[in-house]
């Protein structure tokens, strides 16, 4: 099984906090955009080896923000390119001013079975802080509109960690996602990224970001309201109903095959890595040229080593030290360091699976990056 990724390099406006690649210029160029993510599709037929296709995942940017026919482009060119497993998962990342009774109706005709909503935050100042598109108002009437449309099979983004965000607000975010039935939930606590508007806040002392203890504490609550709530944890930052978990990404974290097409898009064929120039003009100027416009990694044994430490440590399944073994032999630092983290508290080991326990979520990069080869 396999997966295809599209990026759609289009936003409305620049997020503070947002590192991803998009534009907000592109009226210009945008069937140009969808024409040439086609051709890419087409020209990487091989890439997948013929696996079946299980999951396409409209991504970006704001894929929402494609019209019916370019989404039927996009769609049409990869059935006619490879073979689609029927009942496939087709999630379209939508932010809530996108949302519409008839822009839900054309996504559902087109066969898109899975909405994630950009959501963030119900509260005002936090969503013109992070100079989001959307009001509390289209945040709260959008997930009502998708359920009544038949969208049941939604998931919501939240951001926790915000600089003036309460641990009483951010309990009440939570439970409103609770309240409206969201069968899953991405959370996400607030990082600072290079380059971006929020980078410059704090660099120029405008804001001073939240302390890791405040920022632990929101993370916790929400561990402990969302498994009283019969989500369960499957990955540090994803949490799903039973039946709800996202295959595409649970794919990423198997290790299965994707194929990442448009702009700054990544692949992955099990042995090497590839990414596509994070640059519009330069992504179609070489589409329409013939000319390269990725570049590829083999991954090294370490690397392997690594990113099965780093995923296995973030998703429920945690680490099979068997599996891990097959890819090379545990270093005995390896071995001290897990005696340790487990010693702390932060991890346990059942079997020869090794997972984190909650107070090991919270530093699981911190725990990951002392495992590594
Ligand atoms: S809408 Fe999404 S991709 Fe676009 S700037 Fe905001 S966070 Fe980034």
């Amino acid at each position: 099984m396999a997966g295809i990724y599209l990026h759609i390099p289009f936003c409305k406006q620049q997020c503070t906090y947002c590192d991803f690649h998009f534009s907000t210029t592109f009226d210009a160029y945008r069937q140009e955009m969808v024409n040439s993510i086609c051709t890419e599709l087409r020209l990487r037929t091989s890439y997948l080896e013929g696996k079946a296709i299980e999951t396409i995942y409209f991504g970006g940017g704001t894929p929402s923000i494609l019209t019916k026919q370019e989404l039927t482009q996009l769609l049409q060119t990869i059935h006619s390119n490879f073979q689609v497993k029927e009942g496939v998962e087709v999630t379209l990342e939508a932010n809530p001013d996108d949302i519409s009774k008839a822009a839900l109706r054309e996504w559902k005709e087109l066969g898109v079975n899975r909405l994630s909503i950009g959501l963030q935050s119900f509260k005002e100042d936090d969503l013109a802080w992070m100079n989001r598109a959307h009001t509390v108002n289209e945040a709260e009437t959008c997930i009502q509109l998708a359920q009544s449309e038949g969208f049941h099979n939604l998931t919501v983004d939240l951001i926790y960690g915000l600089p003036n965000l309460t641990m009483e607000e951010w309990r009440n975010h939570v439970q409103k996602v609770i309240d409206f039935g969201v069968p899953h939930i991405s959370a996400y606590c607030l990082t600072v990224e290079e380059k971006t508007v929020l980078d410059n806040w704090v660099k120029t002392g405008k804001i001073q970001p939240i302390s890791d203890e405040a920022q632990g504490d929101q993370f916790l609550l929400l561990l402990e309201m969302l498994e009283a709530n019969g989500y369960q944890q499957y990955e540090i930052s994803n949490f799903a109903k039973p039946g709800f978990e996202s295959i595409h990404n649970g794919n990423y974290w198997k290790g299965e095959w994707y194929l990442g097409v448009g702009p700054s898009a990544h692949s992955f064929n099990g042995t090497s890595r590839s990414w596509n120039v994070a640059n519009n003009r330069k992504y179609l100027k070489a589409i329409e040229e013939n000319e390269t416009f990725s570049e590829l990694e083999e991954l090294s044994i370490e690397n392997q080593f690594n990113e099965r430490v780093m995923i296995g440590l973030r998703t429920v399944k945690g680490v099979d030290l068997n599996e891990l073994a097959t890819i090379s032999a545990l270093p005995e630092a390896f071995s001290l360091k897990k005696q340790s983290f487990i010693h702390d508290g932060w991890m346990t080991q059942h079997d020869a699976v090794i997972s984190l326990t909650k107070e090991g979520r919270l530093r699981a990069d911190y725990i990951a990056s002392e495992l590594f080869m």
